[in-house]
């Protein structure tokens, strides 16, 4: 190991830090998959892959390191599919740099290996995304949306809390005007270093459907707020958009009319005697589920803010198949304290009828897959190692997850 690599891994606090050839003995492994049982197996680990699974015993006769799992469970990495990074005070970059090198250490110690940043300040992501690509600083993978929305939305941050002259006017700040030039800003998204552009309001049903179409034509995702205005949910659903944010958004589907009045739906939602109408969500879930949408519920967010609707949306999602992701959109803790995701995956087991082995995989290969990444998300050969081994067995301690006796990520041993 090279001392900078053990300085540096010192002082994240990581007793042991490998590159070499890695055997990992004698685990039960957790695929991610949910329909796939858990087995007693070996993995053989090669320049940060997973070269093997092996489940006959047959070990290979050559060097290797090898670590004693007996007794333990591997499983994929964590991936918070809705976070926020990038969305702190710019003006103050000594500042927002010590808290994000603290948050993203910290994630990674919790057993997170990826994220997916649902909308901030490109510059500052793909500085942090190349730092840990490299080496450079120990945290998640982080990949990162483009914010798309009408003008309408941007002059009201302008009047908001922020002032940023930026907004609506960059690649990742996009203000969409009906004549707008969808494949040049498509291109600039891609070209800031995005992997998906995040639909987010004041778009009407045949924006986002042009906008979809003209990502997709450049192969990267779409990643829509539940309700953008006056476009409706059923209106992504339609476009065809990778994901749909917040389960409690999904409720203005069944409000009167072919659009959406911002203020006009949220008053009628807080109306006294406003109930769910759950045929209209079986419907609406029903068109995701067939077209392989996925539901990125923040049903940890929801449940803070009371937003109850959230729980049984999702709950309906899970019933009739939809795929979930897990995502937060809530406050990282900077010091080694316990990550919103753990309550995001927890109210999924308790509140919403998932298994556990149903929210593994929703934090693990289904949030991967929304975000358009094939290489991770499962203990297979010839996927990342990005893997958790944990002391508990997940299945029936969720929480355990979140204390791994080891992190591996592309095929480093942090601990
Ligand atoms: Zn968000």
């Amino acid at each position: 190991m090279k001392p900078c690599l053990l300085l540096l891994a010192l002082l994240l606090g990581f007793g042991h830090y490998t590159r070499a050839q890695l055997l990992l003995k004698d685990a039960t492994i957790i695929d991610g998959d949910a329909t796939v049982s858990p087995r007693k197996g070996s993995l053989l680990i090669r320049a940060g892959m997973i070269e093997k699974v092996i489940y006959d015993g047959t070990v290979p006769d050559e060097k290797l390191t090898v670590i004693d799992c007996t007794g333990q469970f591997i499983t994929p990495g964590l991936m918070d599919a809705h976070v926020h990074l990038g969305t702190l005070n710019m003006n103050d970059q000594k500042g927002i740099h010590l808290k994000t090198d603290s948050i993203l250490q910290n994630m990674l110690r919790h057993g997170i290996t990826s994220v997916r940043d649902m909308a901030g300040d490109a510059i500052f992501l793909a500085e942090y995304k190349r730092k840990i690509a490299t080496g450079q600083l120990a945290g998640p993978d982080i990949f990162y949306a483009a914010q798309f929305a009408g003008p309408g939305y941007f002059a009201m941050m302008q009047m908001g809390s922020r002032k940023d002259n930026d907004l609506g006017t960059t690649p990742w700040y996009r203000a969409i005007t009906p004549e707008a030039d969808l494949r040049l800003a498509i291109a600039e998204a891609k070209g800031a270093g995005a992997s998906g552009i995040k639909v987010y309001a004041d778009l009407t049903k045949k924006q986002i459907a042009a906008i979809t179409k003209a990502a997709h034509a450049q192969g990267i995702q779409v990643w829509s707020h539940g309700t953008v205005f006056p476009a409706k949910p059923a209106d992504g659903v339609a476009a065809g958009v990778n994901s749909l944010s917040h389960a409690a958004d999904l409720c203005f589907q069944q409000m009167k009319g072919d659009t959406l009045g911002f203020h006009e739906a949220w008053q009628q939602l807080y109306k006294k005697g406003f109930t769910l109408d759950t045929t209209v969500q079986v419907k609406l879930l029903q068109g995701m589920q067939q077209k392989g949408i996925f539901l990125d519920p923040t049903i940890f967010h929801a449940s803070n803010n009371k937003m109850w609707n959230a729980l049984t949306i999702t709950r309906i999602a899970h019933r009739v198949g939809v795929k979930v992701v897990t995502g937060t959109d809530w406050i990282y803790p900077e010091k080694n304290e316990a990550v919103p995701l753990q309550s995001e995956m927890e109210l999924l087991i308790s509140k919403c009828g998932f298994s556990a082995a149903e929210a593994i995989e929703s934090a693990t290969i289904n949030s991967a897959t929304v975000t358009g990444l094939h290489d991770r998300g499962l203990v297979r050969a010839g996927k990342r190692a990005d893997l958790l081994v944990t002391n508990a067995d997940p299945y029936t301690n969720i929480a355990t997850l979140f204390t791994p006796a080891m992190v591996i990520k592309r095929g480093k041993v942090l601990r």
